[in-house]
């Protein structure tokens, strides 16, 4: 049976997987581009997705919170955290906005030129460049190779991280 992985999961774990990541490579992701702005969205057009998407092809799942039409009759996916305040995207939900915009591609045959964040205060506009296409996948084979691995060394010394982390029961390396 074709095994998926769960994007949501799988976006927790790139953080790790981020800071795994020797320092040069580390440097060079931090300082890649990113084509975000904010802007106004009106909220009233979003339509919620009640179930998750697929991709057969990439192995991928996941369920964007919302989806809206734009005037072109282009889907883009959006993905909302209501708790995070912050004056720029984070880069897992950045690579997790980017897999929704693959997964909306593989189901509806078109692919989206941007997707949209909507932290507590601002909504920004993701554009799904080349580079974030190629990055994601980039993470997304790394994580898959790191999963048949026996182990994966801690990547970080953020106790808070282990805290609210879902693995934190079965992790020999937790640090709260
Ligand atoms: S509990 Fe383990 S897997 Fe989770 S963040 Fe901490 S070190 Fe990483």
């Amino acid at each position: 049976m074709e095994i998926f992985l769960v994007v949501v999961i799988a976006v927790a774990l790139s953080a790790a997987f981020f800071l795994r990541r020797s320092g040069r490579a580390e440097q060079r992701r931090a300082g890649a581009p990113l084509d975000a702005r904010v802007v106004y969205a009106d909220t009233g057009a979003w339509t919620r997705m009640e179930k998750p998407l697929f991709s057969r092809r990439y192995r991928l799942t996941g369920k964007p919170d919302y989806i809206v039409q734009t005037e072109t009759g282009a889907l883009i996916p959006i993905e909302v955290k209501p708790n995070r305040a912050a004056t720029q995207p984070r880069h897992s939900d950045t690579m997790q906005l980017m897999a929704y915009g693959i997964l909306v591609e593989e189901k509806f045959g078109a692919r989206p030129a941007y997707g949209l964040l909507k932290y507590r205060d601002d909504v920004f506009e993701i554009a799904f460049t080349e580079e974030l296409r190629a990055k994601f996948f980039e993470i997304l084979q790394e994580m898959r190779a790191a999963r048949s691995a026996k182990n994966v060394p801690r990547s970080h010394d953020d106790p808070v991280r282990c805290k609210y982390c879902g693995y934190r029961d079965e992790c020999n390396e937790r640090l709260a």
